[in-house]
């Protein structure tokens, strides 16, 4: 089956930073969380309809990509690009027909960070209809012709002026045609593959985009994108609020106990009205409390029949749906199990897996630990078990 892949070129030096140039080129520095290659990739990796993503990358380059880029089931390696824009988009075109069947390819500038899924979506749609694709806006601003000098020499009629922007769409075969062409007739430097497409006299359509997918050239275009993203990430979110719960439930005859929504065979079994997953149940509470929506109990009365024998994970789910109604987001979570037997760790990674599973977090975001109550007291007796719980939840 011909998939759509996306070669994103990041083959250039950055001179235009004009600053530290041991800081390394424009598509690796840092934008906060990840450096602008990465923020680039991730938005193609995360477009449905792009199935693999294709980085061509300065010969020089092989170390810093390495440090800089995460692996996705949709990156291909990397390949090494030439002198020019032009002879890297065709190397990327080149290794690509060596890997897989491409049927639609976008070429995108890897300094372009901000190119919404609309814009992909787009351009997409008009290759679609059989036509090579251009996004770009039009000029509002007006335009003048400079002299070497710093004269202006002539003010320049915008209408019908745009401003080109990536990524830009083709039929594979076509436009791999059309970069063969323009080496035959040692053409080397065209600035972008609609500048290739025309030259061998293909039909290019304008699709009309939102202006907001700039090019970072410049250190104060890097500055402007580091805090136009930290806008996006955190502003954004500044109401961050942590909920705690805890729990305890006693152990009675049995063979399992559920903890974190993990059956662990045990000499007993924890009681409850519901399954008695302490664990659950605390992470519940604390996610109640940043809304202040009071506590399991009063959200499932243990006198109600309903909730008897009830897998806790509704209880956690239903949590998070009352947070989510707020316009809340969970961020984190943390919960700390306490007990002398059974041991938590071999079952650790099971239980951050199926919260994870619950609450449709990323497991990087689920802290699972435990602790003995070291033979003191009622749990160090082993006659229940405890857990303490943390919830962080980001409102808009
Ligand atoms: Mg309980």
């Amino acid at each position: 089956m011909p998939v759509n892949a996306v070669i994103i070129v990041a083959a250039g030096r950055g001179e235009r930073m004009g600053d530290n140039i041991s800081a390394g080129p424009k598509q690796y520095r840092s934008l906060g969380r990840n450096s602008v290659l990465q923020e680039t990739i991730g938005k193609f990796a995360a477009h449905p309809d792009v199935d693999q993503v294709q980085v061509v990358i300065h010969r020089d380059d092989a170390a810093l990509y390495q440090e800089s880029v995460h692996p996705h089931p949709k990156l291909l390696e990397p390949v090494t690009g030439g002198p020019s824009r032009q002879q890297s988009c065709r190397l990327g075109l080149e290794a690509l027909a060596s890997k897989i069947n491409v049927s639609k390819v976008l070429i995108h500038d890897a300094a372009r960070p901000f190119v919404s899924s609309e814009t992909i979506s787009a351009v997409l749609d008009a290759i679609e209809s059989g036509k090579c694709a251009l996004p770009c806006h039009p000029i509002v601003e007006s335009v003048k012709r400079v002299s070497p000098q710093g004269l202006v020499e002539k003010t320049v009629d915008r209408d019908g002026l745009f401003i080109a922007q990536t990524p830009q769409g083709f039929r594979y075969s076509e436009i791999s045609a059309a970069h063969q062409h323009a080496r035959d007739n040692n053409i080397d430097n065209l600035p972008d593959d609609a500048a290739v497409a025309e030259f061998s006299g293909m039909k290019v359509e304008a699709v009309e985009v939102s202006r907001d997918n700039m090019k970072i050239t410049t250190k104060d275009d890097l500055e402007l994108a580091r805090s136009k993203l930290s806008a996006e990430n955190n502003v954004l979110y500044s109401d961050v609020r942590t909920g705690n719960g805890y729990d305890i439930h006693r152990l009675g005859p049995g063979d399992a106990v559920i903890l974190c929504g993990v059956q662990i065979p045990h000499t007993g079994k924890l009681l409850g009205h519901s399954d008695a997953d302490v664990g659950l149940h605390a992470l519940t509470d604390a996610i109640l409390a940043t809304i202040g929506a009071g506590d399991i109990g009063s959200h499932f009365p243990p006198t109600d029949p309903k909730w008897k024998g009830a897998a806790s994970e509704q209880f956690l789910a239903h949590a998070l749906k009352l947070v989510d109604d707020r316009g809340g987001r969970l961020n984190h979570l943390d919960v700390t199990l306490i007990c002398e037997l059974p041991k938590i760790g071999p079952h650790r990674e099971a239980m951050r897996a199926r919260i994870a599973a619950i609450c449709d977090l990323d497991v990087s975001r689920i802290s699972v630990k435990a602790t003995t109550n070291e033979a003191i007291g009622a749990v160090g007796r082993h006659e229940g078990i405890a857990a303490l719980a943390t919830a962080t939840v980001l409102f808009s």
